[in-house]
């Protein structure tokens, strides 16, 4: 008995209840007369490789094929040896080979015409053409599969993008465009296809750039559909179908923002450091002659030393804030003793009021302190103390007040000075920002204390809380959240 083993794969079709291509291991289990007993084992192949990669055993299917016609051959003969028309016989054998061969090939044309290439019943070469070309459609199928995923992923990319999208055709149609568009632009996919880019974001620079052609730098225009956003607008050739246009309009609000700040900020800087160095200057020109005025000389070098200080204050802030920018969130996070710290406060303010006078009333109402960092807190209070006393009339009032209830601890600094317009209020943290200048340099003000105070705060999750009334004095109040309170 021969034992045969050889594997060979076969279509998906052949197998209704799997619904998978399989391996089918043909066992001869021995030999009944002409017919033979045939184990079927089939595995699916889930976990083996796909139809597309499996190799068609093509001489395996030759050599069936041979058996096909080497046992039409072989009844031939015997027909025509039993019959006595030996040629006869065999010429009708090949014909009947020759029909079933283009009976097969009949077949396969007109399945080639269907979406689905199936012939359960092939043999021998044509099981082997069959098997092939399913190969090829699986191969076929699965690269249609791939190539959608990616388009699918694509699209979901561009889509996601917080920046608008929009592809343009030669004349400057929109083609396409992502969700994104609709807020930057003003421009609804699919309601916006084929119509022209600058006529639903009419902005005339865009229109410019756009027709300059040259795209070199990105043109900068404030968004068509939200006058408050301004965008960065960069446009690029598509790489395959260059009279393409790829157009990416970023919101750049906030770094637009961020810059004008900066540069405001360097001009007004300068502005507040030419002036005390053109006083120092002017004087030292009038000291620098070979006979100098000596009745004016000791009021001139009090005006350079005034002036002098006035720089060291305005540098010595623009370092403490500078500082606290740069600076990762609170470095230190230590028990720090409010009471002590405000008392402290005091004591240098009473110091500073001088021959001014004021009434510094300290209240301590909770023994609590604080968890943070003991300089950036001795900064900011201070410079709230410091400030009451600069805006209050002399012999006026200034109350201190430090208390803890459930929502925190609250610190507040209350004067009976002149008052801040509602107006104003909002803009005191803002680096530089003053009510009255000339009143604020007069008293050593830098235009830094309040912004120091806020970034202070910030960094304690704090926040500063401003109630004033002109003619009626103000309140700064620092609240600081339960979290910072030590017992
Ligand atoms: P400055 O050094 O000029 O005081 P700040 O940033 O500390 O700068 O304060 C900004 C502005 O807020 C001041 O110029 C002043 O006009 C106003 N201001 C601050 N504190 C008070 C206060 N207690 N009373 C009235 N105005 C105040």
């Amino acid at each position: 008995m021969t034992v045969l083993f050889r594997p060979f794969v076969v279509p998906v079709t052949a197998f209704p209840r799997t619904n998978k291509g399989g391996i089918v291991h043909l066992r001869n289990r021995g030999e009944h007369g002409a017919s033979r007993l045939i184990a079927i084992q089939c595995v699916t192949l889930h976990t083996a490789a796909p139809l597309d990669s499996m190799m068609i055993d093509m001489p395996n299917h030759w050599r069936e094929e041979l058996r096909l016609f080497l046992g039409t051959v072989l009844i031939a003969v015997l027909a025509g040896v039993l019959t006595g028309k030996l040629l006869p016989c065999l010429l009708l054998g090949l014909l009947m080979y020759l029909g079933w061969h283009l009976y097969q090939l009949a077949r396969l044309t007109h399945l080639l015409g269907q979406d689905r290439l199936e012939m359960p019943q092939s043999q021998g070469l044509w099981k082997g053409i069959v098997l092939e070309i399913q190969r090829l459609q699986a191969s076929y199928d699965r690269r249609n599969r791939e190539l959608s995923n990616q388009v699918e992923r694509f699209r979901d990319t561009v889509n996601s993008l917080p920046d608008a999208v929009v592809i343009l055709d030669p004349t400057g149609l929109i083609d396409w465009s992502n969700p994104a568009a609709t807020g930057l632009l003003g421009i609804s996919w699919p309601e916006a296809q084929g119509r022209l880019l600058t006529a639903l974001a009419p902005d005339p620079l865009l229109g410019d750039y756009l027709a300059g052609a040259d795209f070199s730098t990105p043109v900068i225009i404030t968004s068509p559909s939200n006058r408050a956003k301004i965008l960065s607008i960069y446009v690029a050739p598509l790489r395959h179908e260059a009279n393409r246009l790829l157009l990416v309009a970023r919101d750049i609000t906030r770094q637009y923002y961020l810059d004008a700040a900066r540069r405001d900020f360097v001009a007004n800087v300068s502005h507040e450091l030419r002036t005390p160095l053109t006083v120092i200057s002017g004087l030292a020109e009038q000291l620098n002659t070979d006979q100098p005025d000596l009745a004016t000389l000791p009021r001139s070098t009090e005006l350079m030393h005034q002036q002098a200080r006035r720089m060291n204050e305005l540098v010595s802030d623009l370092l403490t804030l500078s500082r606290l920018e740069m600076q990762p969130q609170s470095a230190t996070d230590e028990h720090v003793p409010v009471a002590e710290l405000l008392t402290t406060i005091v004591e240098e303010a009473r110091t500073l009021s001088g021959t001014a006078q004021h009434v510094l009333q300290l209240d301590i109402r909770s023994p609590a302190g604080l968890r943070g960092n003991a300089k950036e807190l001795h900064t900011a209070f201070s410079n709230l103390v410091t400030n009451a006393i600069r805006h209050t009339p002399d012999q006026a009032e200034v109350r201190i007040l430090w208390q803890v209830d459930h929502a925190g601890a609250h610190l507040s600094v209350t004067d009976t000075g002149r008052g801040i317009a509602a107006r104003h209020i909002p803009r005191l943290t803002e680096r530089l920002y003053r009510v009255d200048a000339s009143h604020s340099r007069d008293t050593g003000g830098t235009g830094l204390g309040l912004a120091i105070v806020k970034h202070a705060l910030e960094r304690h999750e704090a926040e500063l809380e401003i109630i004033s009334k002109v003619g009626g004095g103000s309140t700064f109040s620092c609240h600081f959240p339960p979290e910072r309170v030590v017992s």
